[in-house]
């Protein structure tokens, strides 16, 4: 087999800071595990517009379309908040999403046991949740036709259209029944399918596409109803897969039931390659923490659990990602925090490169 190849793209902020992180145990496995990557490192976002005037050289956007998985740090800042729409580094990333055509949004909630009693007055967590939410990325309401700010008689109307065709619905259910298969095999499935024509739709699709995993539970849920479970017991679902606007608003809920926004990775996947392992882009869920940057406080954490999930779905490497998602997992039950993890014990925080290196001695 040829060696794994893996795009690093940092951005901006905290982006490069966290995924020096990444770097270190990208090198910890070549030179312990064998487990060597070709890896490349471009410019995304802001950087890439400071260096080239675009948030993405079509070189970058054709190298990420060449490799096994790109993985992303963040994009974006203040220092671009004037620029023309097009140019804004968050086009950037949308860029390649759009071309590498990344349907499937895996957004994994999971609370680290040492976690579990991360408490404030402005959070509480679910100890042992581990749940996965995938979101339809590419289209539904963000994408759908006609779409604009209309003058309509004397006064303007704003519109959307939620769209979706059986073939988007069709494929976004393949990627979550085919998690669910490597999971708990229990599937829930939410729209509004009681007052919206592709709700009905959706509902139709999925229940169809789950004749092809009969040993998948499959269940239905009107997205509201969702909400309201995914609050009061969260732990009676496995995976959800749901649209875009749902699949926002239900995937940072679930998020926030784990902790901190530092420890969130995602997944975004798109169809088969030839390897038979779908295109991929990993990137924390975080932004690029303006307030942060460049004081060595942001956690690591959630970039190194998205190379985790490279290594899972990306390089067919579950063991090694679970290797790493254990050394999170110990570096914490130590008492290991950066800044993001405090309560008020009066606990000294470690810095973005301490974590890192806490990690690395922990694999
Ligand atoms: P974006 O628009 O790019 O999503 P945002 O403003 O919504 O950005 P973030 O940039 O993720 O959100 O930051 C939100 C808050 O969370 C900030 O206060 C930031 O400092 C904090 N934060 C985000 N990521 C981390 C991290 N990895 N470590 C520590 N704190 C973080
Ligand atoms: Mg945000």
């Amino acid at each position: 087999m040829s060696t794994p190849s893996l795009l690093i793209l940092p951005g901006d902020g905290i982006g490069p800071e966290v995924m020096a992180e990444v770097r270190k145990i990208v090198d910890w496995f070549g030179a312990k595990r064998d487990l060597t990557f070709d890896v490349s490192e471009d410019l995304v976002g802001g950087a890439a517009y400071d260096a080239h005037g675009t948030p993405l050289h079509d070189d970058t956007m054709a190298r990420a379309q060449d490799v096994d998985a790109v993985l992303l740090g963040a994009v974006g800042g203040p220092k671009y908040d004037a620029l023309d729409f097009s140019l804004k580094p968050e086009r950037g990333l949308l860029r390649l999403r759009k071309e590498m055509d990344l349907f499937a949004n895996l957004r994994p909630a999971q609370c680290f046991d040492a976690l579990s009693h991360f408490s404030s007055l402005k959070q509480e967590v679910v100890a042992g949740l581990d749940i996965m939410i995938v979101r339809e990325l590419t289209s539904g309401v963000y994408f759908g036709e006609p779409r604009g700010i209309f003058e309509e008689g004397n006064e303007r109307v704003g519109i959307n259209t939620q769209r979706y065709t059986e073939s988007e619905i069709d494929r976004v259910a393949r990627s979550a029944f085919e998690l669910a298969m490597k999971r708990d095999k229990k599937l829930c499935s939410m729209e509004k399918a009681n007052v919206m024509e592709s709700g009905i739709l959706w509902r139709e699709v999925v229940t169809r596409v789950g004749q092809d995993y009969p040993e998948v539970e499959l269940s239905h849920m009107y997205a509201d109803a969702g909400a309201m479970q995914l609050t009061r017991w969260p732990k009676q679902f496995d995976v959800i897969v749901t649209d875009n606007l749902f699949g926002d608003l239900l995937s940072d809920l679930a998020a926030m039931l784990t902790g901190s926004l530092g420890m969130l990775p995602s997944a975004s996947l798109g169809a088969p390659m030839s390897n038979g392992r779908p295109k991929a882009l990993y990137e924390p869920v975080h932004g690029s923490a303006p307030d942060i940057a460049g004081q060595g406080k942001a956690n690591p954490i959630a970039c190194i659990l998205s190379f985790a999930m490279a290594l899972r779905y990306s390089f067919d490497q579950g063991d090694e990602a679970a290797r790493v998602e254990k050394a999170v997992e110990a570096v914490l039950a130590d008492g290991v925090r950066t800044a993001d993890l405090l309560g008020e014990d009066g606990t000294v925080p470690v810095s973005t490169s301490e974590m890192g290196d806490a990690i690395v001695a922990k694999l």
